[in-house]
Parts: structure tokens; C-alpha cells; sequence
């Protein structure tokens, strides 16, 4: 027996419109600064006030949203008892609000312990609305949170199938601002979990589906909303994406380049999706080396020349080199402009960290240590990998 998890979607012109239709006494919205500044949250307590509903805004969210700050967060939530939460911003905002979410239903309790095998109170108190600010993580349709426990400088990673929002409100006029690099980080974040989530071990046929049409979407969508982000069709499709692949990801999972961006990323502070994004051609030529990938598939759905497996992997790997080059990213640690002593003197807590990550476990091939060592030094100078 399985289980297929969604939130309930809302997604094109005027989506927001719905929060309009809110029934209840008081909304907290859960956002950063930025997005407050762009005047998206005033686009929220517009509708939010048009449905009759008080509200509170908590801005106090930053990038990887800390253990702290969540503690923080749930204390002001005790204190307006809410009866909707709304997480408002990229994935550190959506992942804050499911957590502070969490800790409101459930004072007291340890993020760090949290674990999809316990059940946990959801629901007695709040509903959860997710709004998504940039097209990328997914998180609005995931029952995970990604935490950053500051004091002991790791990633926490908290799961429970309840933490999946009750809506996800796919609004494509919240995405008109983002910069081009950020357009490019987050969609590569999505394109990274989406041909992840079709190689796991997870993976099912309903995934699968949606995995598959999330890549065709950021392969024609991500480019046009790099060039030219005022482009609305493109902006549209490309949020989309980044919730279907979510969906795709949330019933499967991702794997080891997500594991070795995870390390990269807490120990260089390097945005998530940069990360992720740049581990993932060497994983899968290492996943393919390894056999059962199901590359072929992926490359067949590009319209990519796949006589077999290994053309197949080797056509998409250089596929996905020539975006992220379109994108401007780094393909190398050395062009992310990490030097050859900071690495080396990182690379045992970057094999350790990756080592310990959930996500390997879901990997196709799982790496050893050793293996580990050679893929972040073969990343490092951009070499193919011949293991
Ligand atoms: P982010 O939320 O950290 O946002 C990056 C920056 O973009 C912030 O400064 C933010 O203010 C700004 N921004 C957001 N929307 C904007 C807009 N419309 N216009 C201009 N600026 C905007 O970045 P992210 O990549 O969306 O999220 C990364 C976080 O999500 C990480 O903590 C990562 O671990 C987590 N994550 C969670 C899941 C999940 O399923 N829960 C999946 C993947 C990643």
C-alpha cells in the first residue's frame, strides 16, 4: 500500500483571488521583508481583508529559515491564536510557516525529533495555505521542511505527511519580480528534484508522471523566463512546473544531489538550488555507470537522441550542462569560486554531511565514502565521471 499526497491547487491568473473566499477569524501570514517591500503581502491582506478576516504579519523570515527564528514565530502564533497560517515568499518562507505551524499545534515539541514514522496534532488549531514567491522548491506542495539549526551550523529536516499544506495557491503575478538569477537558481532547483524524484527508489507511476512533464516544462519555459522575466505565458508555465514537480517530489524523493548540495550549501552558504543544480549531471553519469537508471526516459521526453541508456543519460547530462551554461551557473566548484585549499580542508564534512543524508537513502546507486570523496573532487575541477 502507498499513498499520493497534493494539496488542494489553485494556480493561474487572479489564483490569489481565492483567499477572498477565506472563511474564518484571523489569518497569520508568515513572509520575509522582500517580499513586503515588493508589495506581494499587500496583494494577500487585500484579499485577506476583502474575506473579512483580521490578520497578523510576521516578516521576520530569512533565507534558510533557522530553528531560532521558528521558535520565535510560534510564540507570536500562541499569542494571535490564528485559525489559517499562510506561508507567503520562496521555499525559506513556506518551510518556516509549516514549521512554526507545527510547533503551534504542538508546543513544546523538538523540530529536530520530528519523523514521518510518529503522528503528530495538525488541524485542531490552523489550516495551512501555501504561496509560493518563487518557481522552484515545490515546498507548497511537499510535507517537508528544510531548517537551519544556526547554533550548531546543520540542516535540519523535518517530515510528517500532515505537514502538507491544506492549499497551494499557484499565482503566476507573484513572480514577475524575481531577478534573473534567482529565476535561475529556483529553476534549477525544480529541475533538479524533478529528474531526481523520477530516478528514486520512491518513485511510483503517479511521480512519475508528473516528474517527467515537469522537465519538458523547464526545459522550454526556464530559458524564455531567464531572458525575459516580464514574459507572463512563460512565467505562468514555469510556476507550474516548479508545483507539478513538487507534487512529483513529495510522493517520491530526491536523491544524491540533493545529499551533496545539502553539504555544499550549509558549509559555503551557496542558495540551495545552485547547489543542488550543480552536483547533478556528475550524479547522473555516476547513477548511470551503476545500471537500472531510467535516463533514457527522461531524454526521450526532450526529443534527445537515446539509442539506449547510457546515450540517453549522456545526451540529457549535456542538455542540462548547456541550460545551466544559458543560465549563467557554475558547473565546477571552482567556477562557484571555491579555492583548492577552502576545499580541501571542507571536502571530509562535506562526505560526512552528504553521507548522513536522509536523501541518500532513496538514491539508485548509494555511494560509499570513497565514492563520495572522488565525486565532490571530480565536481570540483569538472571532471566526467568514469566510476
Ligand atoms: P528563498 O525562499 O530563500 O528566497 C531567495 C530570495 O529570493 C530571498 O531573498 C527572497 O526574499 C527572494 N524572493 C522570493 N520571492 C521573490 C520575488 N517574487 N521577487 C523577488 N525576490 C524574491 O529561496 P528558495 O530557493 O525558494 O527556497 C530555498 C529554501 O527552500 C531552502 O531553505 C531549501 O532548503 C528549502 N527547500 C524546501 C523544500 C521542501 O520541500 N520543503 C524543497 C526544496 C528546498
Amino acid at each position: 500500500m502507498w499513498y499520493f499526497d497534493s494539496p488542494h491547487v489553485i494556480f493561474g491568473e487572479e489564483a490569489l483571488s481565492y483567499l477572498a473566499e477565506l472563511k474564518g477569524r484571523r489569518a497569520f501570514v508568515i513572509t520575509d521583508r522582500t517580499i513586503v517591500r515588493l508589495g506581494l503581502a499587500q496583494l494577500v491582506i487585500d484579499q485577506l481583508t476583502a474575506a473579512g478576516l483580521a490578520y497578523t504579519l510576521f516578516d521576520e523570515v530569512e533565507p534558510e529559515p533557522s530553528l531560532q527564528m521558528i521558535q520565535h514565530c510560534a510564540g507570536i502564533l500562541e499569542q494571535h491564536h490564528p485559525d489559517w497560517i499562510i506561508g507567503l515568499g520562496g521555499g525559506s518562507c513556506l518551510d518556516a510557516a509549516k514549521a512554526a505551524w507545527l510547533l503551534y499545534e504542538n508546543p513544546g515539541i523538538d523540530p529536530a525529533s520530528v519523523n514521518p514514522f510518529d503522528q503528530y496534532t495538525l488541524r485542531d488549531k490552523a489550516k495551512l495555505i501555501a504561496i509560493p514567491t518563487t518557481s522552484g522548491t515545490g515546498s507548497e506542495a511537499t510535507w517537508y521542511a528544510v531548517l537551519t539549526d544556526t547554533v550548531e551550523q546543520r540542516k535540519i529536516g523535518i517530515g510528517t505527511r500532515g505537514l502538507l499544506p491544506d492549499y497551494a495557491i499557484i499565482d503566476p503575478a507573484l513572480v514577475m519580480s524575481l531577478p534573473p538569477a534567482t529565476t535561475a537558481d529556483t529553476g534549477l532547483d525544480a529541475l533538479t528534484q524533478s529528474i531526481e524524484s523520477y530516478q528514486s527508489t520512491w518513485r511510483n507511476d503517479f511521480s512519475d508522471a508528473l516528474c517527467l512533464h515537469a522537465v519538458r516544462l523547464i526545459f522550454t519555459y526556464l530559458p524564455r523566463v531567464y531572458a525575459a522575466g516580464t514574459d507572463r505565458e512563460a512565467r505562468e508555465h514555469m510556476h507550474n512546473a516548479a508545483a507539478i514537480g513538487g507534487i512529483g517530489f513529495g510522493n517520491s524523493q530526491a536523491t544524491l544531489a540533493h545529499c551533496m548540495g545539502h553539504a555544499l550549501g550549509v558549509l559555503f552558504h551557496i542558495p540551495h538550488g545552485r547547489a543542488v543544480a550543480l552536483f547533478l549531471p556528475y550524479t547522473i553519469e555516476f547513477t548511470v555507470n551503476g545500471g537500472g537508471s531510467r535516463y533514457a526516459d527522461i531524454a526521450q521526453a526532450l526529443s534527445l537522441p537515446t539509442d539506449n541508456e547510457a546515450t540517453g543519460a549522456a545526451n540529457l547530462v549535456a542538455a542540462i550542462r548547456d541550460l545551466e551554461r544559458q543560465l549563467r551557473q557554475p558547473l565546477t566548484l571552482r567556477e562557484l569560486g571555491i579555492d583548492r585549499p577552502a576545499f580541501e580542508q571542507a571536502l571530509p564534512e562535506l562526505v560526512a554531511r552528504a553521507e548522513t543524508d536522509t536523501q541518500i537513502a532513496t538514491s539508485l546507486r548509494v555511494p560509499d565514502s570513497g565514492d563520495l570523496r572522488r565525486l565532490f573532487e571530480y565536481a570540483f575541477d569538472g571532471k566526467g565521471i568514469d566510476f
